[in-house]
């Protein structure tokens, strides 16, 4: 019998500081140091979701894009949406597809615009052949010091990236998926308890939570699951384009337990969890990877 293989999660990824390394909005994974890790050269798949067909939103980096290469590995056909301005992550991502033989939909857009949002639903319906999957998982996320900081420009872009699309989106694939679908949102710590410099951000966050265990209850009737990932600080280039503090970026992650900040790679398995057909008690629940601050 071979020995299993062990690994001490405190040291497994980068457990160092941070360099500063601000970006304008909305940030590029391709140029953070390090380079997150999304699970390019290191997810293999065991056909855990072969013939699905998912939608992620956010899918060009970060978290969103874990769980596209995770689906993708585990045999479903994947379609992301991201803003224009991040094509570049995008093309990276769909190399990394065609390495693997597969091939990523591309769908871009602005998801604060109601009626592209509106209509990515059926557009990721014709090219896919269907949806059974939607990842709900694009966000908004601005540090302010103080309320009198938030603008309503920002609080109602936060609103309409985080809960409105959400809402849109969900909405569309409910009206078209079939028994054993499920809709996966990408909740937060700040669902539970909110960081003092992300309000806005985290009363977006805790409504995910409740429109997540809400929906799920309405849409057990229909055999449609919906449950979340619930993430504590993890490595994306959402942190280093106005999510952090100024000087906040330096430790970022080190005081969680584990001791360091979570890799995106780290989460793509539990959306490959929460969406394979095996789990299928599992609705209205939020799944936390935190590194152990014990908030879910
Ligand atoms: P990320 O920057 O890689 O992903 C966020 C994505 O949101 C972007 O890639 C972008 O495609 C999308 N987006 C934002 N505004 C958009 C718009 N108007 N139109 C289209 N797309 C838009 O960072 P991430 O950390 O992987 O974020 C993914 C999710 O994880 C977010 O919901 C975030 O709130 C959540 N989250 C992240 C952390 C963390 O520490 N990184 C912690 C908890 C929750
Ligand atoms: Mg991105």
């Amino acid at each position: 019998m071979s020995e299993a293989l062990l690994i001490d999660p405190q040291n497994k990824f980068h457990n160092d500081g941070f360099a500063e390394q601000p970006q304008g909005w909305p940030g590029l994974q391709r140029n953070m140091d390090p380079v997150p890790d999304s699970g390019e050269d290191s997810y293999v798949g065991t056909g855990r979701l072969t013939g699905r067909k998912a939608l992620v939103t956010g899918g060009d980096s970060g978290i969103g894009r874990a769980a596209a290469i995770a689906f993708a590995r585990e045999g479903a056909q994947v379609a992301i949406n991201y803003h224009p301005r991040e094509q570049a992550d995008a093309d990276d991502l769909k190399a990394v597809f065609e390495k693997d033989g597969a091939t990523l939909v591309q769908l871009p857009g602005d998801l604060t615009d109601e009626a592209f949002t509106r209509s990515l639903v059926q557009r990721a319906v014709e090219e896919l052949g269907g949806l059974d999957i939607l990842v709900n998982n694009a966000g908004y996320q601005q540090a302010q010091m103080s309320i009198a900081d938030i603008s309503d420009e920002q609080f109602d872009r936060t609103m309409k990236t985080n809960v409105y699309a959400m809402f849109w989106l969900s909405k569309a694939a409910a009206a078209v998926m079939k028994p054993g679908s499920t809709i996966i949102n990408t909740a937060s710590v700040n669902s539970f308890n909110p960081v003092e410099e992300l309000l806005d951000y985290a009363t977006t966050k805790g409504a995910i939570e409740v429109f997540t265990k809400g929906l799920a209850k309405q849409l057990a009737s229909k055999g449609i699951r919906v449950n979340a990932v619930a993430p504590g600080p993890v490595w994306t280039p959402l942190q280093i384009s106005g999510g952090q503090l100024p000087g906040k970026v330096a430790k970022f992650g080190q005081d969680t337990p584990i001791g360091r900040a979570g890799q995106p790679v780290e989460l793509g398995g539990l959306y490959v969890t929460l969406a394979e057909e095996k789990n299928s008690f599992t609705t209205g629940s939020v799944i936390g990877a935190n590194g152990g601050t014990g908030v879910i």
